[in-house]
C-alpha cells in the first residue's frame, strides 16, 4: 500500500503533469514525443518535490506531533533531549516545539517534586533521629528511678540532673526548628532598622566572656577594624547570626591560645562582616554541606558541647531573607573565616 504521502504525491504529480500537456499540446508543432517528454518530466519533478514537501514538513511533523503527545500521555519525556534548534517559520515544526517547550516545563515540575519529596523524607528521618536521641536519654533516667533508684539521694539528683539536660538538649532543638521553619516561611517579618553592627558584635562577646576565659579564648575586633559600622537589618536575627558563629569558634576551637576576631569591611552599598577564628577548621569534604539541617562533622562533639546541627542552617535562612548569603573559608586544624554582607545602613 501507498503511504499518505506518496499517494498525495503521485495524485499531484498526474494533475499537474496532465494540466502541463494539455495546455502544451494546444500549441501548434510540439510534436507527440515532446508532450510525452514534457508530461513525465512534469509527473517526476512534481512526484519529488510535493512528496518531499508534505512528507517532510506536514505528514513527519504530525508524526512527530502525535509521538510527542503520545509520549506525553505515558510521562515520558524522554524526546526533551532530542533537539534543541530555533524555531523556523513552519507551523507544525512550531506546534512540535510548543509540545517540546511544554513537556520540559512539566519535567521541570516533576524534578522538582521528587526533590521536594524526597527532602522532606530525608527531613522527617532526620529529625525523628534527633528527637530520639535526647528522649531516650530522659526516658532511661526517668524509668531508672523509678525502679528504685529514686531511693538513693546521691543517684537521684545525678539521674535528674542528666534528665533535664537531655531534655533541654530537646528544648534546644525544637527552639532551632521552629526558628527556622518561622524564618521558612516567613512567618515572622524582617525588622529592619538602623543599627551598630561593632556594638552588637561587642554584645555576642560579652555573653561569651566566661566561656571563652574559662576556655583561654581571646574574643576582639581584628587590628584596624573601622569603628561604628552601621547596617540596615534586623537587629534581634543578626545577633542570632553572630551569637551562632562565635558560639561555634568556641566550641570548635583548638585547647591553646584560641581567638575568635570579628573585621568589618566597609564597600560601596555594603558592610562585609568576617569572624575569624584559629579553631580545629572544616576539611573540603565537609565544608560544602554544613549549611545543612543536621548536618555535623563530628556528631559527638556537637551533641557534647550542645550543639543541634542546625546552627549554621539558621545562620543561612536568616542571610537568605536579607538576601544575603553565608560565605565560609576554612582548612582542617587551621582555623574557619565565616562571612556575610548587610546593607549599610545610616548613624
Ligand atoms: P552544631 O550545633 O553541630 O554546632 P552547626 O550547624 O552550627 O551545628 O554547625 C554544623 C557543623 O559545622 C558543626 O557540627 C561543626 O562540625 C562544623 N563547624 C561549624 N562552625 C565551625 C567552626 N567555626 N570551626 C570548625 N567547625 C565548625
Amino acid at each position: 500500500m501507498l503511504s499518505k504521502s506518496k499517494s498525495v504525491a503521485l495524485l499531484t504529480a498526474v494533475a499537474v503533469s496532465i494540466i502541463t500537456t494539455s495546455f502544451l499540446s494546444l500549441v501548434d508543432g510540439v510534436p507527440f514525443i515532446g508532450l510525452l517528454v514534457v508530461f513525465f518530466l512534469s509527473l517526476s519533478s512534481t512526484y519529488i518535490l510535493t512528496y518531499f514537501t508534505v512528507d517532510v514538513f506536514i505528514f513527519g511533523q504530525i508524526e512527530k506531533i502525535n509521538a510527542r503527545i503520545n509520549k506525553l500521555k505515558a510521562e515520558d519525556f524522554s524526546f526533551i533531549e532530542e533537539d534543541n534548534k530555533p524555531i523556523k517559520g513552519n507551523p507544525l515544526m512550531r506546534i512540535n516545539r510548543e509540545i517540546l517547550t511544554y513537556a520540559q516545563t512539566k519535567q521541570r515540575e516533576i524534578d522538582q517534586l521528587k526533590k521536594a519529596e524526597n527532602f522532606r523524607r530525608e527531613f522527617i528521618a532526620d529529625i525523628s533521629h534527633e528527637l530520639k536521641t535526647p528522649i531516650f536519654a530522659a526516658q532511661g533516667f526517668v524509668h531508672t528511678l523509678l525502679d528504685g533508684a529514686v531511693k538513693d539521694k546521691n543517684v537521684r539528683n545525678k539521674f535528674l540532673k542528666k534528665a533535664a539536660k537531655s531534655l533541654d538538649g530537646l528544648d534546644r532543638i525544637v527552639q532551632d526548628l521552629l526558628t527556622i521553619s518561622q524564618v521558612e516561611t516567613g512567618v515572622v517579618k524582617m525588622e529592619m532598622e538602623d543599627f551598630n553592627i561593632n556594638l552588637l558584635i561587642q554584645e555576642v562577646y560579652d555573653q561569651f566572656e566566661g566561656k571563652a576565659e574559662k576556655k583561654d579564648i581571646a574574643l576582639s575586633f581584628m587590628e584596624g577594624c573601622p569603628k561604628d559600622c552601621y547596617v540596615f537589618a534586623d537587629r534581634h536575627k543578626i545577633f542570632q547570626v553572630v551569637l551562632n558563629l562565635v558560639s561555634n569558634s568556641i566550641k570548635y576551637s583548638k585547647d591553646k591560645r584560641s581567638f575568635v576576631k570579628a573585621n568589618l569591611v566597609e564597600h560601596e552599598k555594603n558592610i562585609e562582616i568576617i569572624l575569624k577564628d584559629n579553631g580545629i577548621g572544616i576539611s573540603e569534604k565537609h565544608i560544602h554541606r554544613i549549611f545543612e539541617r543536621f548536618y555535623r562533622i563530628d556528631k559527638s562533639r556537637s551533641r557534647e558541647k550542645g550543639g543541634t546541627g542546625l546552627g549554621l542552617s539558621i545562620v543561612k535562612h536568616i542571610l537568605e531573607a536579607h538576601n544575603s548569603q553565608i560565605n565560609v573559608t576554612s582548612k582542617q586544624n587551621d582555623g574557619s573565616e565565616f562571612s556575610f554582607k548587610l546593607q549599610k545602613g545610616h548613624t
